[in-house]
This record gives structure tokens, C-alpha cells and sequence, in this order.
């Protein structure tokens, strides 16, 4: 049998499809802990397989615990990357996706070794909803175009419009699309949650926001001015610690790790990105040009579709 492709499904990779010549997959791991080295497999006539999820399993395989594919005389090892992912999910508006946006994912991704950063853009950001937005689907087109360079940037539908829904969709809350999440990944993946300080600030007032804590670490970009204390002080009443504790840190910066009982928070130091999407869109307004907060093919984007005139 001829391979001539190797397919990935879903965005955290549980899943791995080898395409054969004669246009049949077979299904070579599925949720198991393993993952395929990217470009480790050429085409060429395959002889075996061998590990979890495969067809059959050749005596002699190196460990049983480890998928192989033997083509021809070669055996290609499928594993490479972590048996467990760290997985960000990035919600927002994206009304358009900026450079902020992407130092943010860039600095998370470093910092808690993420596997994945999910671009989600909101259908209906449900703190957002007294101006109207772009379309959904500018909003994703933009975030499809910021992402493209990243390989590790993954635009998300997750929170994408119902089909057949129109007219009765709800807001999207965040502790929804985690838990939607969550139910396509192993256990053992963590998910994360990237957020500014800004939006941080309002987390108490968010729909089911100490459950949310309890799914997910979070997160969180820093603003110049922002303490520790703020951060602490920001937490759903539950989960705030008392304010004689969090006194001292008032004049702390916000950086370093916050872990209290049912609450993780990897804080990042300012990105020193000045980027705002509000600025951006009244920008575009007054007809001013809009390189410097934005990835080129995005400003083409917003003058191409007429966003934000
Ligand atoms: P708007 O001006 O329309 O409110 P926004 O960029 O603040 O736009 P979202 O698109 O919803 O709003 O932002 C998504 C997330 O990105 C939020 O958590 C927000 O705090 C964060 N964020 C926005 N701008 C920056 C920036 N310049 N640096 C770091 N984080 C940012």
C-alpha cells in the first residue's frame, strides 16, 4: 500500500489518519497519549503497524506502548510531542484581532508551555453587547489571518453562531466553552485560559466564574499600575482571600504565580503593547492608516471588507 498522507484530526492532535493510495485512512491512534512527530513520515509502501490504535502488531515491535509505522524497510516512530497537551484558550471580541492580542498568546505560550493557543472569537461576547460588532464572520476571517504565521495558533469555532439558531442565540460564556472543550481532550490536558488584566478586573461579575476557576488555570497579561492585590481582589467572593492578607501586596507588581485553594493564576508582566481594538476601529474611521497595531494582512482585510467606516 502507497501512504501518501498523514492526517491530524482536531486541533490537540488525539487523533492520527494515515491516507493510503487507494484513498483508504486508517486510524492509527485515537486519544491515546500519543502524538506524530511532524514530518518524520514520507510516502512509500507500508508494511505494519505496530502500538496502540493499530491495525495489527508486528512481532518484534520496540514497545508496545508506542505507535510505529514501518514502510518498507524504515520504521517511523509516531511521537514527538507531549503525551499530555497544555492547551490555551484564548476567548475575546477580536473586533479586529491586534498585535496585542497575538504578544499575549506569544508570552503564554512561552511561559506555560502551551501546545496550542485557540483563537476564539465570540459570536456574543456577553459584555459586550451595546455596540454592534463586525459580523462574526470578519471577526474570524481576521483572526484566521493573524494566526496563519503561528503554528501553534489555532483559530477556534468553538463559539461560532448555531446553525438554524438565528435571531435566538445566547451570549457565550466562558464556562461553557471550556467544558465543551474539555470533552474532545484526554484528563490529562490542561487547559488554560489567557486573559488581560483588563478584562481580569471584571471576572467576578462573569457567569458561573468560580466554577470556571475550578475547570481551568488562568492566564493573565499584566498592565502597568496593576498589583498583585489587584489580582487577588479581582477573584469571585469565594475564592477571594481576606483583605488583611492581601494588603501587604499592594505594592507588588503583578508577575510570578498566585496559588490559593481552587485557584491558579500564571501572571504575565506587562506586554508593552499598546495595541487597542477600540483605537483600531476609530482609526479606520477617520480613514488613518492602520499598520502599526495589526498584522499587514489584516489592515488589508478591514480596507478590502469595508470594516469599521
Ligand atoms: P476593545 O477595545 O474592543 O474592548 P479588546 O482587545 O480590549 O478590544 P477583546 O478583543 O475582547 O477586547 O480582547 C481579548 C483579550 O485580549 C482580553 O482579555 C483583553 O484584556 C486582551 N487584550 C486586549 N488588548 C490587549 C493588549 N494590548 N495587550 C494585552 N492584552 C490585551
Amino acid at each position: 500500500m502507497e501512504v501518501t498522507g498523514v492526517h491530524l484530526f482536531s486541533a490537540n492532535c488525539t487523533a492520527i489518519d494515515v491516507l493510503f493510495a487507494e484513498g483508504v485512512w486508517v486510524l492509527l491512534a485515537n486519544r491515546s497519549s500519543v502524538n506524530f512527530a511532524e514530518g518524520a513520515l514520507t510516502s512509500g509502501t507500508v508494511t505494519g503497524f505496530s502500538g496502540p490504535g493499530s491495525k495489527e502488531t508486528l512481532p518484534g515491535s520496540p514497545t508496545k506502548s508506542t505507535p510505529y509505522l514501518h514502510v518498507g524497510l524504515r520504521t517511523y516512530t509516531l511521537t514527538g510531542l507531549k503525551p499530555s497537551m497544555n492547551i490555551g484558550l484564548f476567548g475575546g471580541t477580536f473586533d479586529p484581532v491586534h498585535k496585542g492580542h497575538i504578544a499575549l498568546a506569544r508570552a503564554a505560550t512561552e511561559r506555560c508551555k502551551l501546545h496550542y493557543v485557540l483563537f476564539v472569537p465570540a459570536n456574543i461576547p456577553p459584555h459586550k453587547q451595546q455596540r454592534p460588532l463586525a459580523l462574526y464572520a470578519h471577526r474570524f476571517a481576521m483572526v484566521a489571518l493573524a494566526t496563519t504565521g503561528e503554528k501553534c495558533f489555532v483559530p477556534s469555532l468553538l463559539e461560532a453562531p448555531e446553525e438554524g439558531a438565528r435571531g435566538k442565540e445566547k451570549p457565550n460564556y466562558s464556562i461553557d466553552t471550556v467544558r465543551r472543550l474539555k470533552q474532545s481532550l484526554k484528563a490529562s490536558d490542561r487547559v488554560f485560559l489567557l486573559i488581560g488584566m483588563d478584562a481580569f478586573a471584571e471576572i467576578a461579575k462573569w457567569h458561573q466564574a468560580e466554577a470556571l476557576f475550578k475547570e481551568c488555570a488562568f492566564i493573565v497579561a499584566g498592565r502597568p499600575g496593576f498589583s498583585l492585590a489587584d489580582v487577588a481582589n479581582a477573584l469571585p467572593a469565594k475564592l477571594r482571600p481576606r483583605a488583611e492578607v492581601t494588603r501587604p501586596f499592594q505594592k507588588q507588581s503583578a508577575c510570578g504565580d498566585l496559588v490559593l485553594p481552587g485557584v491558579t493564576i500564571h501572571l504575565l508582566e506587562d506586554l508593552h503593547q499598546p495595541a487597542s481594538a477600540t483605537a483600531i476601529r476609530e482609526a479606520a474611521a477617520a480613514g488613518k492608516a492602520l499598520g502599526r497595531f495589526l498584522d499587514p494582512s489584516v489592515a488589508d482585510y478591514i480596507k478590502k471588507a469595508g470594516l469599521y467606516r
